[in-house]
Order: C-alpha cells, then structure tokens, then sequence
C-alpha cells in the first residue's frame, strides 16, 4: 500500500469477531472514542451529531467506555438552560501514550494523554548524536521518572518519531544521516525495553499528523508540510485525507529538493537541497538584516511554488525554523509565491505556521501509539505505566 489514511493508522472498522452485533459494537465503541479524541470534552447530543448514533446507543456505549477505564461522564457546567443539565462525555487524562523523539542535540520522553495533551515529559540534552541503544536507555529511565509523576496511569503503547527515513514496517529505521543510524529496528528495542507495543515513524509525517489533528491543520484534507528543525528541512503531505509515502515509504522528502545545482554539498550526498540553502545556520547569519532575510524568503517561496505545482494543497504549513521566518517575511514569502505560482487562482494561497510547537512530535508519535485503542476500545489491554 502506497499511502496511509492519515485519520486511522490501523482500518477504521474493528475486525468481525463473534457475532454480527458484537462486530456493530466495537465498530461502535471506536466511532466514539474516536469522536473524544479528537473533540475533547462532548455532550450525548454532540456525539449524537458527530457519530450518527441515536442517544440510547450511545448511553450503553458510554458506560462501557467508562467500565473501560477510557472516558468519565458527568454533569455539564451550568449554562443557563432549562431543563435537565447535559451529561458531557471526556476522555480520561490518565490513559496515555509514550512518545520518544531522539534528535540531535537532545532526547526526549513525553507522556501524552488520550485527550492529546502531553501530561508529563523528561528531556536530556546530548553533546554528540545519540546512538540507538542510547535512546532506548533514556527512554526506559525516563519512563520510569514519568511512571513516578503519573501515579495510575495506564499506557496504550510507545511511539518513537525519527528524523530519517523509516520502513512501513513501523520498526526499521532505513537511514537517520544526522543521527548516524542506518538498519536499526528500533520499535523491537523498544518494545522489549519497556514492554510495551511500540511502533516508529519519520517525524515530519508525525508532526504533520499532529497539526492534522490538533493543531493548524485540523479538518484540511490536502496540506503540505515543511519543518525547519536542528535534524534539516522535514517535509510531508496529506493528500485527499492520505498520508503521502511513495512506492516504498520515501515520499515527502521535501528538504531535499534541488534548490540550485551548484549549491552547498548537503548529508543527503547531493548538492544544494532546499536544507542546505536554507538552514538555521543562514538564517543566524541573516540576523535582522531584511535583504537577507528576502533572500530566504525567496528560497522558501520557491519551494512552495514547486508544491503547489506537484500537490495544489489547501494550506501549507510552516514549522520551526521556517514558521519563525514566514513569520518575520511574511508578506515577501506570499508574494514569492504568487509570482512563481502556476495554478490560476494563486491569490488564495494559504500558508499558516505551525500551531504545536515543542509538542508537536510528542503528540504526533502518540497518535500512533493509540491508534489501535481508538480503532479496538475494547480489544487493546492498557498496561500499568
Ligand atoms: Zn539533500
């Protein structure tokens, strides 16, 4: 399979096991639990709306989320209203996820709860890159330090966002150049570290999945991403509600796109990548002086311009190191873009910074890690963190 829906990693429908109704169900108890993910606190008539359930169905399965250990329902707020006050359904904040982001200069462990919010994280800076055993060894201490916060909470799994090229496996990381890691099966190490499901995936995809979720580009079905990070240029793109892999998992690789052929050579191997040409260390250097500053921007107006020529997105979003220079070269950067913009209607090019900030690869990863608890409530068993 060559892309993935963005709005469940594992299929929407449950599995059929044991009869007709039980398969109705769980069906059911995802479509719902689902709904509180991502709508956070709802009322019965809310989720009425959202799931196309009728209001006796849902108070069944309600209870059974809450039997579940998943949601709690109680007494909305007063609202003035007449009559009986509403019940209001949410998510348990004391269901979570682990997200690990190993990067460069740091690691990182988060604790992110069901509801999408990181409840509790531990953080390491490293002078060198860290290997991968590394990684895992912080992640198992981290884990227990965040064990300790969190009193009893109970775990869905672990996810780990990775700035490389990752196999559809969800395991292998293929080739991680900043980090030095080539041919690791980290999810397998993670997974026998901390006893837990784990599951890998590049980090732009995640933080594209996360501003997808929560974040500048919730309910916007064909987006392009790029993040400007300490790891490069990530990049990644939702097409039609699809997560954009390629034929084998490679797609999206945005930082490297040809900027100039006679650039600076780039870790990729190849020269002037859009990530050399534009990079932390240009933009440090640029300081506040506004003709370099227009010099970036035209940099990164052209490599939009040529996304919008592979992808006619609805919204780009800009992450990082980016989201900071679309935000100091705003008007020079839209202007870039119309001028080499090929579609006809270039006026309406949308472009937007990233909403999530240093939670976004936490929350991204952690979408993972939960999604077959949203796609099974019933069949997935949470574990003491
Ligand atoms: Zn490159």
């Amino acid at each position: 399979m060559a892309e993935e829906r963005a709005g469940s990693d594992t299929p929407r429908v449950a599995p059929a096991r044991g009869s007709r109704n039980d398969h109705t169900r769980r069906h059911n108890l995802s479509a719902l639990l689902t709904a509180v993910h991502y709508g956070g606190p709802l009322t019965r008539a809310q989720l009425t709306r959202d799931t196309g359930l009728n209001r006796s169905t849902i108070g069944g399965l309600v209870a059974e989320l809450a039997e579940l250990g998943l949601v709690i329902e109680d007494a909305a707020e007063e609202t003035g209203a007449v009559g009986r006050p509403s019940l209001i359904v949410r998510p348990r904040t004391d269901v979570v996820a682990l997200a690990l982001h190993p990067d460069v200069d740091a690691l990182e462990l988060g604790a992110v709860a069901i509801d999408g919010s990181v409840v509790a994280r531990r953080r390491k800076s490293v002078v060198s890159s860290p290997s991968p055993e590394e990684a895992v060894v912080f992640a198992q201490s981290a884990a227990r330090e965040l064990a300790r916060d969190l009193g009893d909470a109970r775990v869905a799994g672990v996810a780990a966002a990775v700035p490389g090229l990752v196999a559809v496996d969800g395991d292998t990381v293929v080739d991680a150049p900043h980090l030095g890691w080539r041919g690791v099966r980290l999810a397998t190490a993670l997974q026998e570290a901390l006893d837990l499901p784990a599951t890998v995936g590049n980090d732009a995809n995640l933080g594209l999945r996360a501003e997808w979720s929560y974040g500048a580009a919730r309910g916007v079905d064909t987006v392009v991403y790029l993040n400007g990070s300490a790891s490069g240029i990530g990049g990644a793109a939702l097409i039609g509600g699809r997560m954009l892999r390629g034929g084998r998992g490679y797609g999206g690789e945005f930082g490297h796109m040809m900027i100039r052929s006679d650039g600076e050579r780039c870790s990729c191997g190849r020269a002037g990548c859009l990530e050399t040409e534009l990079n932390a260390e240009r933009l440090d250097a640029a300081g506040h002086e506004a003709s370099a500053l227009d010099a970036l921007a035209g940099i990164l107006a052209a490599a939009i311009a040529n996304l919008e020529v592979a992808f006619d997105p609805d919204l780009v979003v800009l992450g990082g190191y980016l989201g900071a220079l679309y935000d100091e070269r705003r008007a020079a950067i839209e202007t870039g873009v119309r001028d080499l913009a090929f579609r006809p209607d270039a006026e309406d090019v949308a472009i937007a910074r990233a909403a999530l900030g240093g939670n976004r690869l936490l929350i991204g990863a952690a979408e993972r890690a939960f999604a077959p608890l949203l796609a099974d409530p019933a069949g997935v068993a949470l574990r003491a963190l």
